[in-house]
């Protein structure tokens, strides 16, 4: 579960400061799937910079399980996205010059295992994507919906508390977009993570179990 407290985020520059979060304060409970929506510039990056232990408030508490993520530091809050977060982007963000296959173990690479191990669950979590046949592809040889699920599997391959998608289907097509939101909510109902996703397309928002907006820096409940 997340509980954000009293959460404010400002940006210094030389000359000025933004506000991109205020007194913000928000549950969400272990297991929901939530939608983020809002426009440019309204503090939806600066708000999954904070659940996805990227960043930390200016002021106020983020808590993520048994995790105080604003009191930690660098070395703590990496630990944290490594074992228990895992991301999905709009560019899908792989490794050019690694196969599926080793695009998928990397998120593995902190987690201390034998190589054997790191392959045999990086394969696992590219066949529960329906990718088994694809695992020595190079990204640049599968579709852009095929490395979307390359991206899911190196995000769940952890085994996360978490997945934080931002604008997961936004470089798809509408039939792909379907595809690839049915795969997400078919992992969040089997591992019941914690699913939330940023998407400006209110045909993804509307699958979500809560749908939040977000506009100069002030959340809302749609
Ligand atoms: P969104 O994701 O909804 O487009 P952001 O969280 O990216 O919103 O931005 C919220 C506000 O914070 C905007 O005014 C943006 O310009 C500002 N902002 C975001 N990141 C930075 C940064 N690293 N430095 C300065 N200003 C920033
Ligand atoms: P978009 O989906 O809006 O095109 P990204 O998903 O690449 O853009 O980035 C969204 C936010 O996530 C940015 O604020 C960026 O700083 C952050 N981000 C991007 N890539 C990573 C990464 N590999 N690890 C952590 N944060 C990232």
């Amino acid at each position: 579960m997340y509980q954000l407290t009293h959460v404010t985020k400002s940006y210094s520059g030389s000359k000025n400061t933004v506000t991109a979060l205020k007194d913000v304060t928000l549950t969400i409970p272990k297991g929901q799937m939530v939608a983020i929506q809002g426009p440019t510039g309204g503090g939806k990056s600066t708000l999954l910079q904070m659940l996805g232990a990227l960043d930390r408030p200016t002021s106020g508490e983020v808590v993520l399980g048994d995790s105080t993520l604003s009191k930690l530091g660098d070395t703590k809050l990496a630990r944290i996205r490594a074992r228990e977060i895992g991301f999905v982007f709009q560019g899908f963000n792989l490794i050019p010059t690694l196969s599926a296959l080793e695009n998928v173990e990397t998120a593995l690479a902190p987690l201390g295992l034998s190589n054997e191990e790191r392959t045999s669950r990086a394969s696992a979590a590219l066949e529960s994507v329906s990718l088994g046949e694809r695992m020595r592809h190079l990204p640049a040889e599968l579709s852009g919906g095929q490395q979307q699920r390359v991206a899911i599997a190196r995000a769940i391959v952890k085994n996360p508390e978490v997945l934080l998608a931002d604008e997961p289907t936004g470089s798809l097509d509408e039939d792909t977009r379907d595809e690839i939101m049915e795969l997400l909510e078919g992992i969040w109902r089997e591992k019941q993570l914690t699913l939330i996703i940023v998407t400006h397309d209110s045909a993804v928002a509307k699958r979500a179990e809560r749908r939040l907006h977000i506009k100069n820096g002030t959340v809302k409940e749609l």
